[in-house]
Parts: structure tokens; C-alpha cells; sequence
């Protein structure tokens, strides 16, 4: 596999996921960013990672089809929300309707990650932003899940992370909805660390668990 650089990988998780022989792990580099590596002695060059790879399949340009400007009117939900709220209203809308919804949550550790929800108490969690790039672990795999076994899904993330997982999928799902938000980029979970360890635990007591070591970190 020829690994993009890291000017241009955004460690979206695709290729980790589509590998059949999960010889792709992601792991944290000095800065603390998210990149794949290959065990190249269980590669067996199957291609598929560099196929579906957004970095190297840029795919065309494309402009948006409409425009709409709107904002949630439930007051308190908004106030949770880190702009108009829209997320909840679209994910409350695909759990209604029997769905799933995969968003970033924080752990108990204070990490971000992706997971989903089937309930609209579950939505709480996903609100607002978290300014950390979030790890996607193997939700690619669990959302594919649920839109082949036909439940509609609402995937939330980063555009980088929907561009892996549409390229993950490989083929479009009319139970598949793909909302990306606006994003300038994600800052580092080691800078994140730092400032857990360095600044919140001054004010606060220690956590119970404290289990900070990501460098060999695999999802
Ligand atoms: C990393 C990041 C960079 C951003 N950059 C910009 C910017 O440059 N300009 C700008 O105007 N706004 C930026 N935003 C703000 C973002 O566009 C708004 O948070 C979003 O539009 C809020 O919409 P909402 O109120 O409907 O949903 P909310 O309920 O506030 O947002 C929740 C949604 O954001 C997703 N989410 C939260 N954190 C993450 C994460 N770390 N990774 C992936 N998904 C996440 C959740 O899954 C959920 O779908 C950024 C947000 C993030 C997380």
C-alpha cells in the first residue's frame, strides 16, 4: 500500500477498516495524530486500502445542490448545541424512524470517540463540538451493519471522516444519512492529554481512572 503523507492522510480510518486480513493499525505519531501503519508481513497486496482511500481518490469536485439556513427551536436543546442545533433534530428524526445515529462522544476517560445510539436520550452525548480528532474504532464496520441488515443510519463526523466512510462503503445506501459539519481541522488528542493532565486536574480531583498511554495505541 502507498501510504498518503501526512500533508494529506487524515487518518479517517478507511483503509484500517475495509482490510480483510487487519494487517492496518492506527497509531499515534509524536504529535499525537492518528495514522495508519502495515504490518507488511500480513499484507497480502490486495490493493483494497489505496482503492478506497480518500486521500488518493479525490474524486471530482462537486457543489452543493441546495442551500438552506435553519435552526433548531427548541431553546434548550440549542443552548446544548454548539451552533443551531440541527444535528439533534436530524438524528431525533432517523431514531423516530427505528434508526441508528454514529456521532463523537467522550469516554470515561475524556477521550473522543465514535459510537452510536438507538435512542433519543443516547443523542445527548454526540451534542456540541469536541475540538479533538475523534477515533472511529470500528463504527465504519457497525454502521455498514446496520445499512445492510436495511435500518437507516444518521453518520456524524468530521468531512474527512464521511468522505472514509462513503469510500469505506463503496456503493451508496438510500438509508444512509452523511452529515458533516463545518471544519477548519481537529487538534491533537496528545495537546487534548496535556490539558486534561496539566490544567484540569489541578481543579479538580484525580479521575479513578487514569490510563493515559495511547502511544501504540490500536482502536
Ligand atoms: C473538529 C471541529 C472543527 C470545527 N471547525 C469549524 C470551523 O472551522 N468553522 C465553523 O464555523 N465551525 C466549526 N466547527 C463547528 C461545527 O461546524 C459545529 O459544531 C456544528 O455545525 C454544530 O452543529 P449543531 O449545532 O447542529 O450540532 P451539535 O449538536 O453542536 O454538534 C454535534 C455534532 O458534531 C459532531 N462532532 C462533535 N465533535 C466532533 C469531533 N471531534 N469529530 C467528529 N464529529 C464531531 C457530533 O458527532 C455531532 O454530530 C467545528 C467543529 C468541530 C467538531
Amino acid at each position: 500500500m502507498i501510504v498518503p503523507d501526512k500533508t494529506q492522510c487524515t487518518g479517517c480510518h478507511a483503509c484500517y477498516a475495509v482490510c480483510p486480513v487487519c494487517c492496518i493499525v492506527m497509531r499515534e505519531d509524536a504529535e499525537g495524530f492518528v495514522y495508519p501503519e502495515i504490518e507488511i508481513e500480513k499484507c497480502t497486496k490486495c490493493g483494497l486500502c489505496e482503492k478506497i482511500c480518500p486521500a488518493l481518490n479525490q474524486g471530482n469536485e462537486r457543489r452543493p445542490l441546495h442551500v438552506y439556513a435553519a435552526k433548531n427551536t427548541n431553546e434548550t436543546i440549542r443552548a446544548a448545541s454548539s451552533s443551531g442545533g440541527i444535528f439533534t433534530l436530524l438524528a431525533e428524526t432517523i431514531i423516530n424512524e427505528g434508526g441508528v445515529v454514529f456521532g463523537a462522544r467522550f469516554n470515561e476517560q475524556w477521550e473522543v470517540i465514535h459510537d452510536y445510539t438507538e435512542t433519543i436520550d443516547g443523542l445527548a452525548a454526540f451534542r456540541g463540538s469536541k475540538y479533538v480528532q475523534s477515533r472511529i474504532g470500528d463504527t465504519y464496520t457497525q454502521a455498514r451493519d446496520f445499512l445492510v441488515a436495511g435500518r437507516r443510519v444518521l453518520f456524524s463526523g468530521t468531512p474527512c471522516q464521511i468522505a472514509g466512510l462513503k469510500n469505506f462503503l463503496q456503493k451508496d445506501y438510500e438509508n444512509l444519512l452523511a452529515v458533516d459539519l463545518v471544519c477548519h481541522g481537529v487538534p491533537s488528542p496528545a495537546v487534548w492529554r496535556k490539558y486534561l493532565t496539566e490544567v484540569v486536574e489541578t481543579f479538580t480531583p484525580p479521575r479513578k481512572t487514569k490510563t493515559f498511554n495511547y502511544t501504540n495505541y490500536v482502536p
